[in-house]
Parts: structure tokens; sequence; C-alpha cells
């Protein structure tokens, strides 16, 4: 499988800032096979300076602000992404700004589980809402499902796994962000089956254990190793991921 963006017109990221947001526009870009546009998005675009520097040499990189939690931030990214995508709309949204507030079970507080469920579920799934007139606007062109015509990419991760959380996975004592990734892959099926029949494709995808600030310097896998895998498998999906919850390497992970 091969990075392959070039039927995709356009391409929304949030977080894309640092880590693996960033890590995606770079490799898009570096692409031969990259979308048309590229939206790249950061709560503070002013402090984006690795971002504003691949903006500088490629004017097809768009770079905007949105701090996914903010609704006048995320209505005011909507308004300048219809002006760059226009009557082609949206092709792809991926929701992948997130946070984590280690907590286990001795130091989990109230704040750190609702300030963490409001970044990694409520955000992608409002953001998503707002975008959707957009993503509806691609959908109407055609074409099979698929980022060719419109999907929502929801960055989910394994710790987000019920089933998985035993033995050494269940070493990770993360209770707010486990619990809100397992809410974000029930937020990404509820869309999948509401937007099935505008074959708006929908997938909650692991982008694997990284070497990011989020991930740690144990992590085994490199920005670089993670975001070819995890582009392969975006620019591959189809009618058969629709509802999904995928890792890097394409496989299907449990619920
Ligand atoms: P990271 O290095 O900590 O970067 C997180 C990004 O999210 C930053 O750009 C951050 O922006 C942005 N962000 C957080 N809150 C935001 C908000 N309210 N509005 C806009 N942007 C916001 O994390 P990462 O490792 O790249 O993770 C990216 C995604 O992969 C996340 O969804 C994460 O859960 C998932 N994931 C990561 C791993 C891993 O091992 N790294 C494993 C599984 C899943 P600021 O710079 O403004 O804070």
């Amino acid at each position: 499988m091969k990075i392959n963006f070039s039927k995709c017109r356009s391409v929304l990221i949030t977080g894309a800032n640092r880590g693996l947001g960033l890590q995606m526009v770079r490799q898009l870009l570096d692409s031969p096979n990259r979308p048309q546009k590229i939206i790249a998005t950061a709560r503070d675009p002013a402090a984006a300076k690795e971002l504003q520097e691949l903006a500088k040499s490629h004017p097809n990189v768009h770079v905007l602000p949105l701090d996914v939690t903010s609704d006048s931030s995320v209505d005011a990214a909507v308004q300048s992404v219809e002006s760059i995508v226009g009557t082609d709309g949206l092709n792809c949204l991926i929701n992948n700004a997130a946070i984590n507030m280690p907590c286990e079970l001795d130091t989990v507080t109230r704040d750190a589980m609702m300030k963490t469920y409001e970044s990694n579920t409520v955000a992608p799934l409002f953001v998503t809402k707002a975008f959707l007139p957009l993503l509806r606007r691609a959908a109407a062109q055609g074409s099979d499902m698929g980022i060719q015509r419109a999907a929502v990419i929801n960055v989910s991760s394994l710790l987000g796994s019920v089933q998985l959380n035993w033995g050494e996975v269940g070493s990770f004592k993360f209770y707010a962000y486990r619990a809100s990734k397992s809410a974000l892959n029930m937020v990404t099926r509820c869309l999948a089956v509401d937007l099935e029949a505008e074959k708006i494709l929908c997938v909650a995808l692991h982008p694997g254990w990284v070497r990011t600030d989020m991930g740690g310097s144990m992590a085994p896998l490199s920005q670089e190793e993670s975001i070819s895998s995890v582009l392969s498998v975006i620019s591959g999906l189809t009618e058969k991921h629709h509802g999904g919850f995928v890792d890097y390497t394409g496989e299907s992970l449990p619920w």
C-alpha cells in the first residue's frame, strides 16, 4: 500500500502544529500523490513555526487557527475552509487533536475526566458536525466511498479498546484518556450509522504507539513509521472499513 491522495482534493488536519498532525502534513507534501489542498489547523498558528515554514514553501498548505473545544473558533474555521475549498467541498477531515492527562485510580480527578472528554470526544463530534455541509458537498459529487468522496478519520487509540484493557496493555493507567477514546469510538460508530446513506466514510484509527510529546520516548514507532502507514491505510479506505476501528497496519481492532 502506498500513500495516494491524488483523487482527494482537500484534507483538513486538526492539531497539525506538532506530533502526528505535523508529520501528516510533512508526508502528504512529500508524496508524489499529494492532495490538492492541505488545510493544517492549530490552536495558535503564530507559534507553529515548523508549520509556517512548510506553508511558506508550499502554496497548497493553508494554515488556519482552530481550537477544537471552542465553538466560535470552529465556526470561524468552517467559514475560512469554505472559501478555500469552494464548490468542491471537503473530502477528508482528520480529527487528530487530543490531550492526555495521565491519571490512575488514586490520582484521577473530575476535572481531568471532563477536560479530556471535552477535547478527545466532544470536540471531534462537534468539529465533524460543523464541517458536515462541506463534507456533504464533496460527497454529492459522486465516486466510491473513500477519501476521493468524503471521509471522517477519528484518530483514536488502542488504549480505548475495552477488550484489550487487560494484562500488559492494562498497565497503562490513563482513566481519562482511555475512557475518552472508548467514547470517541462510539461517536465514530454513531456517525457511521447516520452518514452511511450519504456514503460519508467514518473510521476510528489507532496510529500505533509513537514517539511524540504524548507517546513519550519509550514508544517503539517513529513518527515517520507511524504516519507513512497511517496515510497509506487512509488512502485505501473503502466501504468495507466504514464504521470500523483499525490500526496503522490496516488491521481491525476489537472494541
Ligand atoms: P501530541 O504530540 O501531544 O500533539 C497533540 C496535538 O493536539 C497538538 O498539536 C496540540 O496542540 C493539539 N491539541 C490539543 N488540544 C487541542 C485543542 N483544544 N485544539 C486544537 N488542537 C489541540 O500528540 P500526538 O502523539 O501527536 O497524538 C495525535 C493523535 O494520536 C491524538 O489523537 C492521540 O490521542 C493519538 N494517539 C497517539 C499515540 C502516540 O503514541 N503518540 C498513540 C495512540 C493514539 P497544542 O500544541 O496547541 O497543544
